[in-house]
């Protein structure tokens, strides 16, 4: 069977564009594209028969089936032949059983999906490993594309330096000046990537990029292109696949750029049309209160939206104020029953110094959802008996900088309730059993 895909404007304008042209919105009206399937065709392979291919595949090594994405080749990127594919065997990302967090809570069945544990740590690898692998068939079939390029709030151009160098093409990075972790301006260093820091925000960023890549054979890899979307989706697929095929009944995601939301839905449709599953979770996109546009319009009942000037928050990958994938987002969650939620600072280092108490270490963006999680239970919107699913979005490695400023009481507007520093002694027998057993009294 041959499966096809194509752009197509989410306006419902009829012009479908193949995936291998550069083109990142609609050239009637403007407005974002998204990849459509011949679902038709899909559906003639029945929901039993996609579930027991993608059990087979999940995890083996035959390229490049084992990789979580492209075990769902045929509704991801159909389009990409298997010799051009740029993987890292993403995807396959634990769905943690948050056990303690949930008894502490009063919601036994809470899961984190870690997406974090991804080849550069974070969900970003998901939807570049499409990306980069169209760009490396476009060049194989002799269109001439001399960098790829993205503004980022620093886990995509991680995500796109890894994936270009793995395929020897050229990236170029846009980050906003001092304002990504330490971790996250290595990895593009580190792979070689042309890192160009710009004395601005995201947004900023963001419309620099659009220009440089109108002209220059420069290809843009922010999530306005569609094809990362088709990736990122796959994480509602593995979340359905780890439940033994089961749907959640709440997914909370943080929300930055709008890309994620629209893709964990979109995920969740395609399996209703294909019969895997018969009903949909409900969707909670989580914002960071410093940064909630989508927040603001969502009190508003999405009768409106207005981008915002985005403040300094931990949260700093969600730190947007104009929302690429606005649209999609809102269409997203008025089919979901969706909730948007917001949380401060204080809320969101709390949540995620709470949550590692209980074993996890959380990026302060999973901060983010849990403070949110912590509200809509509190508010009587999650059920105790509620199947809830939290997306974290990166690894907690990637922000040490965050949880050291925790631990050392230093963040602002945070009360630290769970600051736990290292005790110095000197390397003296007593002095040292002596400590212990008083800090132990404090436990029992
Ligand atoms: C990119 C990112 C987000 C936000 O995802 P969007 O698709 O932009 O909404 C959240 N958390 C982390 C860690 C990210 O890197
Ligand atoms: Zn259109």
């Amino acid at each position: 069977m041959k499966y096809k895909a194509w752009f197509q404007c989410i306006g419902g304008c009829p012009g479908r564009h193949d995936l291998s042209e550069v083109i990142y919105r609609c050239p009637e009206c403007d407005n974002l594209l998204e990849v459509q399937h011949d679902i038709e065709r899909l559906k003639r392979r029945s929901a039993d028969a996609w579930k027991d291919l993608f059990d087979r595949r999940y995890k083996r090594s035959a390229w490049p089936y084992g990789s979580s994405v492209w075990g769902k080749k045929e509704l991801v990127c159909p389009n990409v032949e298997n010799d051009n594919i740029v993987s890292a065997y993403e995807g396959g990302s634990n769905l943690f059983w948050a056990e303690r967090l949930g008894k502490q809570i009063n919601v036994e069945d809470l899961w984190v999906k870690q997406c974090g544990n991804n080849h550069t740590g974070s969900f970003k690898d998901l939807g570049m490993t499409v990306l980069v692998s169209m760009v490396k068939q476009m060049i194989a079939d002799g269109r001439k594309i001399n960098a790829v390029a993205c503004a980022s709030t620093g886990d995509t151009s991680a995500a796109l330096a890894a994936y270009c160098a793995m395929a020897g093409i050229q990236a170029i990075v846009f980050l906003p000046k001092h304002k990504v972790s330490n971790a996250q301006l290595i990895q593009p260093l580190a792979n070689g990537a042309l890192t160009i820091s710009l004395d601005t925000d995201f947004d900023g960023c963001m419309k620099m990029v659009r220009k440089v890549c109108e002209t220059n054979n420069i290809y843009l890899a922010n999530s306005m292109n569609s094809l990362r979307i088709e990736g990122q989706k796959t994480i509602s697929f593995e979340l359905v696949e780890q439940l033994d095929w089961t749907v959640p009944d709440v997914v909370i995601v943080p929300g930055g750029n709008l890309g994620n939301i629209s893709a964990i839905g979109k995920g969740f449709l395609m399996m209703q049309d294909l019969g895997i599953i018969d009903r949909l979770p409900r969707l909670v996109c989580a914002q960071a209160q410093r940064a909630n546009p989508l927040y603001l319009s969502y009190l508003k009942g999405f009768k409106e939206f207005e981008p915002i000037k985005a403040q300094k928050t931990l949260a700093s990958a969600i730190q947007i104020g104009n929302p690429v994938s606005i649209q999609k987002a809102v269409h997203i969650l008025k089919q979901f029953s969706g909730i948007v939620e917001q949380a401060s600072e204080d809320e969101l280092a709390n949540a995620a110094a709470r949550a590692d108490r209980t074993g996890l270490l959380t990026c302060p963006h999973t901060g983010v959802a849990l403070a949110v999680l912590f509200k809509l239970v509190e508010r009587g919107d999650i059920k105790p008996e509620d199947k809830v699913v939290v997306i974290s979005t990166a690894n907690g490695l990637k922000f040490a900088d965050f949880q050291l400023r925790y631990h050392e009481s230093r963040l602002p507007n945070v009360n630290h309730h769970y600051a736990n520093l290292p005790l110095e002694l000197p390397a003296k027998y007593d002095k040292v059993q002596d400590t212990i057993l008083k800090e132990l009294e404090k436990y029992t």
